[in-house]
């Protein structure tokens, strides 16, 4: 029997706190989350053919292909899609095509049928970059758990580490004001094209300013999410 599943996509700058959402809903909803980031970033750790083709987009702060990053979210939606979970995107889709090219693959993989459900975060360039330029992540490719500098009152020899697996932190390669440049102004040409399919396709649609602390968003996204 077909059931209706959650999938909700995050959409928003980088640095509005889609991974800082995504890892409450999977610690304390037992979300399956996708970070198309993520898992680029550890294409590129573990040196595979996909992560050396892409290395430099990343840094750059380009988009990687299409054909690419559709071709690996369908394997994953595959794999994660059959235990019942939620499913959070995180930085999928980014231009029009990897939306269509979503509905698409989810009208063929469903044991279950799945309620697209769009969550646009918004906050100013200004105070994501703020964010960005004092981001550390996990270094280790399968945590990647995000931090603030504020988090942590080290001293200058001591590395900050991950509170969940113990590996050091670091800044991600593209979190230099060079690459915000471009990772801004292409995320504001696509999100009026991604916004577009999604209100042509009346998928429902919940906006939130960003700019207020993680617990105070996840608390009010849950209750957005219930309304719907
Ligand atoms: P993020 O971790 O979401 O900030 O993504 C980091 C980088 O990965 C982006 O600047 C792009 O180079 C690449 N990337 C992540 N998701 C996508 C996507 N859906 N389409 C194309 N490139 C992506």
């Amino acid at each position: 029997m077909n059931t209706h599943r959650k999938l909700i996509v995050f959409i928003g700058p980088p640095g509005a706190g889609k991974g800082t959402l995504s890892q409450f809903f999977v610690e304390r909803l037992q979300c399956n989350q996708l970070s198309t980031g993520n898992l680029l970033r550890r294409h590129i750790q573990e040196s595979t053919d996909l992560g050396k083709s892409i290395d430099l987009a990343l840094k750059s702060g380009k988009l990687v292909s299409d054909d690419h990053v559709i071709a690996m979210v369908v394997d994953w939606l595959d794999n994660h899609t059959r235990d019942g979970r939620p499913v959070i995107l995180d930085g999928f889709p980014r231009t029009r095509a990897q939306a269509k090219a979503l509905d698409e693959a989810l009208t063929e993989l469903t044991a279950a049928l799945f309620e697209v459900t769009v969550v646009l975060m918004e906050l100013s360039d200004e105070e994501a970059a703020g964010r960005i330029l004092t981001r550390l992540v996990c270094s280790k490719a399968s945590c990647q758990a995000v931090y603030s500098t504020a988090d942590f009152k080290t001293s200058r020899e001591t590395v900050p580490v991950c509170l969940r697996c113990d590996a050091a932190l670091s800044r991600r390669s593209d979190d230099i004001p060079e690459a915000l440049v471009s990772r801004f102004s292409i995320y504001r040409q696509h999100e009026k094209e991604i916004m577009e399919y999604y209100r042509t396709s009346q998928a429902p649609i919940i906006t939130i300013a960003m700019n207020k602390d993680p617990e105070t968003l996840f608390v009010e996204v849950q209750k957005r999410l219930a309304e719907i």
